[in-house]
């Protein structure tokens, strides 16, 4: 097995390398505040090709032609730079790809370019009461009323609304037609009248995600993502790119790291943790299943590079990643012991236990993320049906939800 990228590639990655030297960490620019640096940063790369790769440059991105290896060594020298790639909101990573596939072409100049850069924020309205896993369920009304949409309705869980800008919403458009053929893909301004956003507080002490009621809010005819009841093809679009977001081996790797250094800081029988054989088995186990991840990664890879499918290894991405997000998280919280029962934003720990903190928030967050865009269960359903080919869930009628 060759696992090296070959002598193009490697002088690619030399070229990456020394642009990063020249722009990242940035020098101390006139006043310049951080998130001011990261911008032009980001500029300054795209304009270079390496980042908004496959945004067309007249919505603002570099137009690279597709290349999996060169995304790949992008993602690995930024990554050891610590530098910025794309910004990682829910515009970037499921509105952009969605408009770019299914968009009309004033979309695509009216929402792209503010959204890469960062003026424009999104949320996702699909969730509701009840209509969840069964997302195709969804009761939110939108009707046509004199060239506007008149949207009413109650969205849960949805995260970031509060700041968002705009929200992509699944309503329910034809009540009259079959229930996944009855749904619409609608863009709302969330700066009106009519709309109510509740934050949900979490046990991470944070409110990430809201309810968000919508009374009689509207929007004009044509802000509206492919036809009409086609809102659930669009919104399959947007859930592929979430959960492929979700699923990055680069992540499990970062959290592997940190867990290692972890085990070297606290002690356990008055020696570092790392020394004992019950912790040194757990952490292999633990690095198996990143390892495993890692050459699926590889392997997926290579099948993209020759513009193959990757198979059902492609359908699994998102559970492996939140499984180990999971077991990492629960090893970390173990060797912290007590100090793991404060809350989350206890600094007090931080300075004796490196990141103390921040642990105690992933393992939350890990059992938040492997509900976000589809829970564990349906993830496994979904890998039995389409990758194994096994019978339908008897609950079919979910069909293919969330
Ligand atoms: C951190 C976080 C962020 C989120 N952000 C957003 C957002 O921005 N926008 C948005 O629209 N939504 C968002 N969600 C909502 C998320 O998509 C839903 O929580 C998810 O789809 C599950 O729906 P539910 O909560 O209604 O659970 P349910 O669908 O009620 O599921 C409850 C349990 O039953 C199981 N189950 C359900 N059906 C089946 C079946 N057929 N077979 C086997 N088991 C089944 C599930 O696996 C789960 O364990 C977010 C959720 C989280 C946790």
């Amino acid at each position: 097995m060759d696992l090296s990228y070959g002598v193009e590639y490697e002088r690619y990655r030399e070229r990456v390398r020394e642009f990063l030297a020249a722009n990242w960490p940035p020098q101390k620019e006139d006043g310049a505040s951080r998130s001011e640096q990261v911008v032009r940063f980001r500029e300054r790369a795209t304009a270079e090709g390496y980042l908004n790769r496959h945004i067309p440059k007249r919505y603002g991105g570099s137009e690279q032609p597709p290349d999996v290896i060169e995304a790949q060594i992008l993602r690995e020298e930024f990554g050891r730079a610590h530098a910025p790639m794309e910004a990682r909101g829910i515009g970037t990573m499921m509105l952009v790809p969605t408009l770019l596939e299914r968009g009309e072409e004033w979309q695509k100049e009216k929402f792209v370019p503010g959204t890469i850069g960062g003026e424009i924020t999104w949320c996702q309205g699909y969730s509701e009461p009840g209509s969840g896993s069964d997302l195709a369920s969804l009761k939110t009304k939108g009707e046509l009323v004199d060239g506007e949409w008149v949207i009413s309705g109650q969205k849960i869980w949805t995260s970031g609304a509060q700041h968002a800008d705009y929200m992509f919403c699944l309503c329910r458009t034809e009540p009259d037609a079959p229930k996944h053929a009855g749904i619409s893909y609608l863009l709302i301004d969330m700066k009106q009248p009519g709309i109510d956003v509740r934050p949900l507080r979490q046990m991470t002490g944070t409110a990430d995600f809201n309810e968000v009621f919508l009374n009689e809010v509207r929007t004009p005819e044509d802000w509206i993502v492919g036809k009409r009841g086609e809102g659930w093809l669009v919104s399959r679009t947007t859930l592929k790119h979430e959960r492929n977001s979700i699923g990055a081996a680069a992540q499990s790797e970062t959290l592997l790291h940190g867990l290692v250094s972890l085990a070297k800081k606290v002690e356990r029988n008055g020696r570092p943790a790392i020394q004992d054989p019950s912790v040194r088995q757990r952490l292999a186990q633990v690095e198996g299943l990143v390892r495993a991840h890692q050459y699926s990664g590889y392997y997926q890879l290579t099948k993209s590079a020759k513009d193959e499918s990757p198979g059902r290894l492609g359908l699994m991405n998102k559970l492996v990643s939140t499984n180990i997000g999971h077991e990492v998280a629960k090893l970390a919280v173990d060797l912290l012991e007590d100090d793991a029962l404060v809350a989350p934003g206890a600094r007090d720990i931080g300075d004796a236990i490196q990141n103390a903190p921040g642990w105690i928030t992933q393992y939350m967050w890990s059992l938040g993320i492997a509900v976000a865009g589809g829970t564990a269960n349906i993830q496994r359903n979904i890998i039995a049906e389409r990758g194994l080919g096994l019978p339908r869930d008897a609950a079919a009628d979910r069909s293919a939800g969330k």
